[in-house]
């Protein structure tokens, strides 16, 4: 960072204020994390400088046997993680690895069915305004209007009726466990691809947190940063090694050109930081941190989407305080929360507006925060959201929020230069 401040103080800045922010503000959004100074070290390397278009040993480009090093242990070391017999850790986002799934398995017009958007399914699952929902047939389910989970006969008739050829699991903002055994089910019985986007849950899949869809679905598709703790990418596993050829195929050429070798390296280390049993903690933490902010914010009279969360994440639903999750959006960031607006179930408001805030306990159990921590976030977040108009608990809250994070210091070891 020295170096830049030299060269571009205006971009060195910039980054400094980041990492001010970041180290200010208690971090609630649910997909997002603090990776090691390892990956960040492994992403801010010469291996940026590389092309390496191809796969480990089967390049366009020479001087690749150390890119090809790194790759092939991003690959083993995933695949060791997850049980998986085929890895691509190439996929530059979430977004791309099921792009790619789209061009292997499916013709433009075929069927595919995911969750709805606004019940917390993704924009890539068949989002009108995604490539998902402009090239293809889509079909949505929702969640039960009484319960909010997950509801398999519902499921089923849709399926049934409809007949996707890639049926789509996995979610950004549902926060019970998928079964992923009864989507099979369905998958088979139509005939249809099952695809489980891991995205929000991998850390949890990985260390047995949550159960896993490798040996139950086609494909695995994940992002590399939210649970998972790695830089910002994606990756798509398979226990079927043809179909694991095709992925291959429809990452590079179908879909990309060369891979981000810096990234992938930060996604070896980030891979193997998980395996370690330091990781398995920290993901049982993750669990019983949202637990304990879920129970707290019941306590306080504040109604959460299911009641509560099985595992990272949970979802205000404000209707009950007559309040839209814009505002409450709006309440938080003034008191240094961030997290995000985010619609619930069957929601009445626009999706600029929604009825939700979306919480999750990632990152700030990244930064060492226990259940006592998040306990007292579930009160600082109840005292403001019950109370939008008081200024005096408004400042009451910045300065709880100001303790926290001065208790659980954000990577101490980087500095912010002075400038000359
Ligand atoms: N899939 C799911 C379930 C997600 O929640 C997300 C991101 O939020 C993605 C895919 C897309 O990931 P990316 O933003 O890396 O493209």
């Amino acid at each position: 960072l020295d170096i830049l401040a030299l060269s571009d103080p205006t971009v060195a800045s910039m980054i400094d204020r980041e990492l001010q922010r970041q180290r200010d503000h208690l971090e609630l959004i649910a997909s997002e994390n603090f990776t090691s100074a390892a990956v960040l070290a492994a992403q801010g390397s010469v291996l940026t400088n590389k092309y390496a278009e191809g796969l480990p040993k089967k390049r366009y480009y020479g001087g690749c046997e150390f890119v090809d090093q790194v790759e092939q242990l991003a690959i083993d070391r995933v695949k060791q993680l997850f049980g998986a017999n085929h890895a691509n850790v190439q996929p530059h986002s979430g977004a791309q690895a099921n792009f790619a799934v789209f061009l292997s398995l499916l013709k433009p017009g075929d069927t595919i069915m995911g969750m709805d958007l606004s019940h917390g399914g993704h924009l890539t699952h068949g989002s009108p305004v995604n490539v998902s929902g402009l090239w293809f047939k889509v079909v949505q389910y929702g969640v039960n209007p009484t319960t909010e989970r997950l509801d398999f006969d519902l499921i089923r008739d849709i399926a049934l009726k409809e007949r996707p050829k890639l049926l789509i699991c996995g979610y950004s903002a549902y926060p019970r466990i998928i079964e992923f055994e009864k989507f099979r089910a369905i998958a088979d019985e139509i005939g249809a691809y099952l695809m489980a986007d891991i995205a929000h849950i991998a850390g949890l899949v990985a260390t047995g947190h949550h159960p896993s869809p490798i040996s139950v679905c086609d494909v695995v598709t994940t992002t590399t940063h939210k649970t998972l703790r790695g830089p910002r990418g994606g990756l798509i596993l398979t226990r079927d090694e043809e179909l694991g050829k095709k992925f291959d195929k429809a990452v590079f050429p179908g879909s990309q050109g060369g891979p981000l070798e810096h990234v992938i390296a930060g996604k070896a280390v980030a891979f193997g930081e998980a395996l370690k049993p330091e990781f398995k903690a920290y993901s049982g933490q993750v669990i019983a941190n949202a637990k304990s902010l879920a129970q707290q914010l019941n306590q306080r009279g504040l109604k959460l989407v299911t009641d509560g969360t099985d595992n990272h994440l949970m979802l205000l639903d404000l209707r009950l305080i007559n309040m839209t999750g814009k505002v409450g959006d709006q309440l938080l960031s003034g008191i240094n929360i961030t997290a995000n607006k985010n619609t619930v179930p069957f929601d009445p408001a626009s999706p600029f507006v929604t009825s939700g805030v979306r919480l999750g306990s990632p990152a700030m159990t990244t930064r060492g925060m226990k259940e006592a921590e998040f306990t007292e976030i579930g009160n600082i977040i109840a005292d403001r959201l019950t109370n939008p108009e008081n200024e005096s608990i408004q400042q009451d809250c910045l300065n709880r929020v100001a303790k926290l994070c001065n208790n659980f210091p954000l990577y101490p070891h980087l500095k912010i230069p002075v400038p000359a």
